[in-house]
């Protein structure tokens, strides 16, 4: 049985009664929540965080990659409970932190003079490494195993809670195991609240992915999880590493070295794929999909990048980071997974990025995410032979925006932009409002309509431009340079009419010129939708 009841007071933030019902017994928890200062630490509230560790309690703090869920590292039934208030599986390993490298040699076994250089180099710092563990060391910290994994972080507030701790915290990251890991406070006491005695509340972190993980157990030593210090920055300091095949996508029968990187973690609850190929075809690809869920009442979810966030108009749309600093896209990485969640989307297509620098760890965590399912961009966006369709008048002010807003009113099995432009436009107008009542009585409409000249930027490969006269098309074939997909909409779609211009006349002329067009704009999507399939 188990009952939550939420309160706030004033000095202590205080949330989540949690009462559990154990034998017989209730336990209640109810989770402190303290905001600390980095620069600033109170000294109290580490106290208070250090001695719920020493008497074995579990209090979540921030470090540099993600917030971690403390424990006394050396205390059994400590990392049980942590175990507990993951859910997470007994056989993945904690990482044990430290903070003064004096500590080191009571925990584990054999340093070599390459764990030296590397705990030199990037200690305190985003690396872990597994040694092979001491007696002092439980075997419920270490899920049974003879190593032991041990960071330095280099978080100021991590750094004092662990000597205010006993020297030895235990920390997997602080979330339901399954859910993206957190990193702000926030993430944490949506997952923790009530199952955990303290929350150090310290920010956002700065990488927002977890520890390199490297085993120096083995020669030569082997990444078994990327993080912020690169193989590279590893090899310039102590020479040839392996890697973890299982890191590298490719199939293979073995298991990951690394417990914990079997599970489907850092799972947000839609299921997530990521589309791969050029950026200008994860795109168009990523664009296609969103279309096609949307029109089956899907929500869908779409992770863009600075660069290419304006490019979409359908779904869910949000942006990771820039392109030009990878650590802003490592940083937000599980924020936006966890955003999606709480808006309850049904699916989520990712762009991908750059393996280089900590862009590793960034695509090992999206692809475990994904649960390993990457989409072809090229073979979605190759089917597409254009992208955007633009209905050339004289004026544009009737039968363009007409023809173009019948299109839009057409079951398109494809996304495309669609635009009219007219030959001769001097300054923006609305559409005439002949055009605009006839398209009311068939419940369309031309509101908002401006008019814009046509201009070489409408003529690309992607771009099918339609004229509604003849004299338009040979316009633009004489005036300029690319004309690869420029026809008259008649010749398009091969029904021989004209479609007049009603300028200056009564309704009925329009409403004439709008029934040749609906005619012919019908035959135009069928057209488009048989391109669309092959
Ligand atoms: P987390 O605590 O959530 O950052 O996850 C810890 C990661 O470290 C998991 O993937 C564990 O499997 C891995 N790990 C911890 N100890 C060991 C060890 N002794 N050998 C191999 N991997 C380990
Ligand atoms: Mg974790």
């Amino acid at each position: 049985m188990v009952l939550y009841i939420f309160y706030k007071n004033k000095r202590n933030k205080t949330s989540g009664f949690f009462f559990r019902y154990n034998n017989g017994i209730i336990n209640v928890m109810e989770t402190i929540i303290r905001k600390v200062d980095k620069n600033q630490i109170e000294k109290e509230v580490i106290e208070q965080a250090g001695r719920i560790i020493r008497e074995g309690g579990l209090v979540a703090f921030p470090t540099e990659t993600v917030y971690g869920l403390g424990a006394n590292a050396l205390d059994e039934e400590a990392a049980k409970k942590t175990y507990e208030a993951k859910g997470r599986p007994s056989d993945n390993p904690l990482i044990i932190h430290i903070a003064d490298f004096g500590d080191l040699n009571r925990i584990v076994q054999n340093i070599s003079k390459k764990a030296m250089d590397l705990a030199e180099a990037f200690w305190p710092g985003p690396l872990t490494m597994i040694f092979e563990k001491s007696d002092l060391v439980p075997y419920g910290t270490t899920g049974g195993l003879d190593t032991v994994a041990v960071r330095m972080p280099d978080d100021s507030i991590a750094r004092e809670l662990i000597l205010e701790g006993g020297g030895y915290i235990s920390a997997p990251s602080a979330n339901t195991s399954g859910r993206p890991s957190p990193t702000t406070a926030k993430h944490v006491e949506e997952d923790m609240s009530g199952r955990i005695d303290m929350i150090l509340d310290g920010g956002s972190v700065d990488i927002g992915v977890e520890s390199t993980i490297v085993d120096m157990t083995t020669e030569p030593p082997m990444i078994l999880r990327p993080g912020a210090v690169t193989k590279k920055m590893v090899e310039e300091v102590i020479g040839e590493v392996q890697i973890d095949k299982t890191l590298l996508g490719e199939e293979t029968d073995e298991a990951p070295k690394a417990p914990g990187m079997k599970y489907r973690h850092y799972a947000p609850k839609a299921q997530l794929k990521i589309v791969q190929g050029t950026l200008k075809d994860e795109v168009n690809a990523i664009k296609q999909l969103a279309y096609e869920k949307t029109k089956k009442g899907k929500k869908v979810g779409v992770i863009a990048s600075t660069e290419t966030v304006s490019r979409y108009t359908t779904g869910l749309i949000k942006t990771i980071g820039t392109r030009e600093n990878q650590s802003s896209i490592a940083k937000n990485l599980y924020k936006v997974l966890r955003e999606f969640d709480d808006e309850n989307v049904d699916c989520i297509y990712s762009e991908s990025f750059s393996v280089d620098g900590i862009g590793s760890a960034i695509m090992n965590r999206l692809e475990k995410a994904a649960g390993h399912q990457i989409i072809d961009a090229h073979e979605i966006a190759s089917k597409q032979k254009f992208r955007r369709v633009v209905f050339v008048s004289k004026s544009d002010n009737s039968r363009g925006p007409m023809a173009a807003e019948l299109l839009r009113n057409q079951d398109l099995i494809q996304e495309y932009e669609i635009e009219s432009r007219g030959m001769i436009v001097l300054f923006p107008e609305p559409a005439n409002q002949k055009a605009e009542a006839i398209m009311k009585s068939h419940q369309m409409t031309l509101e908002g309509h401006e008019t814009v000249a046509f201009s070489e930027d409408d003529l690309d490969e992607d771009t099918l431009v339609l004229t509604l006269e003849e004299n338009q098309k040979w316009k633009i074939v004489t005036d300029y340079e690319y004309v690869k997909h420029v026809y008259t909409l008649s010749e398009y779609v091969e029904i021989d009419k004209e479609i007049p211009s009603a300028y200056g006349q009564p309704l009925v002329e329009y409403g004439k010129s709008f029934e040749i067009l609906k005619e012919m704009i019908k035959k135009l999507a069928e057209k488009l939708n048989e391109e669309a399939k092959k």
